[in-house]
Formats: structure tokens, sequence, C-alpha cells
């Protein structure tokens, strides 16, 4: 029977590729931040690493038999040589410990230990810290690999310090280019919103930019844009601040930041902000001026948070 390559497991991407010749020419690094929207593909092309990296059977560097125990093993689940922490949603402190002890672990001579940490997204600065020093002072023969489902939602502290690298099977390219385009007004509204938070940008002046988001729609559309982000800004902040569970399927560059806006928020009165924009969103649909509605919501999110 021949021998597989990453490629039969995950599909050619970046990362497989990158692997592979690692692999080849003995110049694995340590640690990896893979991002992807398909948490199945980064979990299969670890599962092919750890194959490749402790296969016994008949193989090329950077290929696996896919038949000896070793392999077999890595495809029970049963393997000493790779263990996946966490999964795609909020961390438990006590994940981090166990993946902090099974890191400290020595591997046997000639063996390759791969260990997973999902939802790296979801990372506090504590979490960030204790699991970067594990990975800054490997034991020899480990590799760290790090899940992310958007790397511009993974603290700069750890994106720094890794190699990032996109997993995708080819038929999701197209799908990620148009979120891509979302993603952008949306993170492009909510640093504007930002800014207007830590009151380095005027009112006007964020009335403006927001209106003149994106330029192929109109004024209203702008406007309507601007409330839902006002909204989901308002629930970020919240989430950030552990007052409400994380929503996994947005995409917010800003998140990690939005945690540390340092204004007081008078919790109460949310319910009624967010009761208000409804109202507002309506208001637009009714053709009343939208830079005039934009300019009240932001006057009374202005209003409901008082500076330290
Ligand atoms: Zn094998």
């Amino acid at each position: 029977m021949s021998a597989k390559r990453m490629t039969d497991a995950v599909g050619d991407c970046p990362a497989t590729r990158c692997f592979e010749a690692a692999l080849v020419s003995h110049r694995l690094g340590h640690a990896y931040l893979l991002v992807g929207r398909d948490e199945d593909a980064k979990l299969a092309l670890a599962a092919a690493l750890a194959k490749a990296g402790n296969c016994r059977g008949d193989h090329a560097p950077g290929e696996f038999c896919d038949t000896c125990p070793s392999c077999r093993q890595v495809d029970a689940g049963g393997s000493a040589n790779i263990r996946v922490f966490g999964d795609s949603g909020i961390l438990r402190i006590d994940t981090v410990d166990q993946f902090i002890s099974y890191a400290s672990v020595k591997t046997a001579s000639g063996c390759l230990k791969v260990s997973v940490f999902r939802g790296v997204d979801f990372f506090t600065d504590v979490a960030a810290d204790r699991v970067l020093k594990t990975i800054e002072e490997p034991v020899p023969g480990n590799v760290f690999l790090l899940l992310s489902q958007n790397s511009r939602r993974v603290l700069a502290t750890i994106r720094s310090r890794v190699q990032v690298m996109k997993v995708e099977r080819s038929t999701q390219v197209i799908s990620d280019l148009q979120d891509a385009v979302f993603v952008t007004g949306e993170d492009a509204r909510l640093e504007v919103l930002l800014e207007f938070a830590k009151a380095n940008v005027s009112l006007s002046e964020t009335v403006g930019r927001l209106l003149r988001m994106s330029s192929q729609n109109s004024l209203r559309d702008n406007a309507t844009a601007g409330l839902q982000t006002i909204a989901l800004f308002m629930n970020s902040v919240l989430r950030a601040r552990g007052k409400a569970p994380p929503a996994a399927s947005i995409s917010l560059s800003t998140e990690p930041e939005l945690a540390r806006v340092n204004f007081v928020l008078d919790e109460s009165r949310v319910g009624l902000f967010l009761d208000h924009l409804g109202e507002r969103l309506k208001h637009i649909e009714q053709n009343v001026n939208p830079e005039l509605v934009l300019t009240n919501a932001l006057l009374e999110l202005r209003r409901m948070t008082t500076h330290e």
C-alpha cells in the first residue's frame, strides 16, 4: 500500500504545503496558528501531522503509511502523540492547566508530540500569558497548534509569537472571500465606534464616517448598517465584560480591545438602549433623516457611558 501525504487528508492549502516542506527539511517550527472556518479541516491537518511525525511504516519524509500501529492510534484517538484541548467556544481555566501539564511531559525519543488548542479566539490576557509561557519554553519534540476561526480576533501577543497559516479546503475559498467583504465593513464600523467610545473622535465626525462608510450604499443603508453595528458594539462590550455569552459566529477584530474600553457603563440602561435602536431602525425605514437618527443614537450611547 502506498504512503499518504498531508494533502490527501485536507487537500492542498498553504498550511499543508508548509508542513510538508518543514518535515522534509527537518525544520518544523514549534508553534503555529491555524486559521480557518472549517474546524474539521484544521483537526484533520493536526492528525495528519501527528501521523507523519510518528509513522513507523514505510514512508518518505512528510508522508505517512496510515496503517501502522502509530497511524491507527491517531485515528482511534488513543495516541500519546496528539491531544486536543478546548473547543471552539468559551475557554475554561482548567483546560489551560491540562494543556500545560501535557505539554511539559517529555516525548519518547524520535517522537513528535502535537498539542492542539482550539478556540484561541476567546483567550483572555491571563490565559494567553500562561499558554505563551509554555509555548516559548518547549520541551523538545513538541509542536503546538493553536486553532482560530479568525486570526484578527486572536490577541496580538499570540499572533506575534507563532507562525500564522491558513487552512482551507478549496471549495471554501469563494465563501471565505464573500465573508471577508462583509467582515471588512463590519470591522471598519466597529473601529469607528471604538474611537467614539474612547472620545478620540467627535460626534459629528463619527456620524459623517458612518454615513460615508460604504460609497455604493445610500445614506439610509449606511445609517441602517451604522445602527446595527451600534447594537453589535453594545452587545460586544457586555460580552467582553463577561455580562453576556459569546456569539461564536460573529467575527470581530476589535473584540479583545473592547474589553479594555475604559468607560463606565450603566448596564441597567442597556436593554432600553437596544429597544430604542430598534425604533430608530424603523424611523430610517419611515424616511426620517438618517443623519438625525444616527446622531441621536450616538448621543444616547454617550449619555449612557461616563468616562473614568
Ligand atoms: Zn504509519
